[in-house]
C-alpha cells in the first residue's frame, strides 16, 4: 500500500500520526511524508534561514529513520495560503506518492493556521491529482484515494472516528518525534512553558483511555473525509 502524510511544519506528521506511520512500514508499505512549510519562525534564537536549514535536517532524520520518501514543499511558515500555486504544488506531492490513503489536518479547527491550510488543500488536492487537464511536474493519479483527518493539537474542538492502537510503535514514534530537536528545549519548553513530548504522550495515553481497547496504552485517532468520494471501506487502509 501507498501512504502519504502531509504535514504543515516539520515534527506535525510525527505528532499526529508517528505512530501510525510505523505501523505501516513496519509491514512494508510505501510511506511518503510532505512537509507543506519550511519551519522558520520556529526558533527565538537562530534566523529563519538558519532555523529552517536546522528544521529539513531534522526532518530528513526523521524519514531515513522511518524509511520514508520527504517532501520538503517550502511554502513559507505561518504563511501558507490556499492560491493557484499551492494547489499545484499540493496537487504535484500528490501525484507523486500516489496513494491509496492520506493523512492529514483538519481543514478548520486547528490552532495554527497553516494547519488549517494544509487540511484545505489536500482537501481539494485529493481529487484534482486525477484531473488530466490540470497540468504539473507529474502525471494525474489513476484514482481517488481515501483521506483521513488526524487530531488537532490536544485533541482539541477535535471528535475521533477511529482509534489505532500503536502501542506497540509508540517507542518509535517518540524516536521519530524527538529527530526534531530543535523544537524540543529552545521553541516549546522557553517559548511557551510546555514540554513537547510529554504532551505526545499524554495525548497517545488519552486516546488510548478513548478507545478503552484492552492491552492498548498509546493511540492516535483520526475521522474520515466523508465528501464525495467517501471510498467505501476505507478504515480497512488503516493498520
Ligand atoms: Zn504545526
Amino acid at each position: 500500500m501507498r501512504i502519504l502524510a502531509f504535514g504543515a511544519h516539520p515534527d506535525d506528521i510525527e505528532f499526529q500520526v508517528g505512530g501510525i506511520l510505523a505501523k505501516y512500514a513496519n509491514r512494508g508499505d510505501e510511506i511518503y511524508m510532505a512537509v507543506a512549510t519550511n519551519g522558520s519562525i520556529g526558533s527565538f534564537r537562530m534566523s529563519k534561514d538558519e532555523i529552517s536549514g536546522v528544521r529539513r535536517k531534522e526532518a530528513r532524520k526523521s524519514a531515513d529513520l522511518l524509511g520514508a520518501h520527504l517532501t520538503w514543499m517550502g511554502f513559507e511558515d505561518e504563511f501558507l495560503f490556499d492560491n493557484e500555486a499551492s494547489r499545484l504544488k499540493f496537487i504535484d506531492t500528490v501525484r507523486i506518492a500516489r496513494p491509496d490513503i492520506i493523512l492529514s489536518h483538519v481543514p478548520e479547527g486547528d490552532y495554527n493556521p497553516d494547519h488549517n491550510a494544509v487540511g484545505y488543500l489536500t482537501f481539494i488536492a485529493r481529487i484534482n491529482a486525477s484531473i488530466k487537464l490540470i497540468e504539473t511536474d507529474h502525471p494525474p493519479t489513476s484514482k481517488v484515494p481515501a483521506l483521513f483527518f488526524y487530531s488537532t493539537l490536544a485533541g482539541a474542538d477535535f471528535i475521533p472516528e477511529y482509534y489505532v492502537d500503536i502501542t506497540e510503535t509508540f517507542e518509535m514514534k517518540k524516536k521519530l518525534f524527538l529527530c526534531h530537536e530543535s523544537q524540543q528545549g529552545d521553541w516549546c519548553r522557553d517559548a511557551f512553558g510546555v514540554s513537547y513530548i510529554e504532551m505526545l504522550e499524554n495525548e497517545s495515553r488519552l486516546a488510548a483511555t478513548q478507545a478503552g481497547t484492552p492491552g492498548c496504552s498509546f493511540a492516535e485517532c483520526l475521522k474520515l473525509c466523508k465528501s464525495w468520494p467517501a471510498v467505501a471501506g476505507a478504515y480497512k487502509l488503516l493498520p
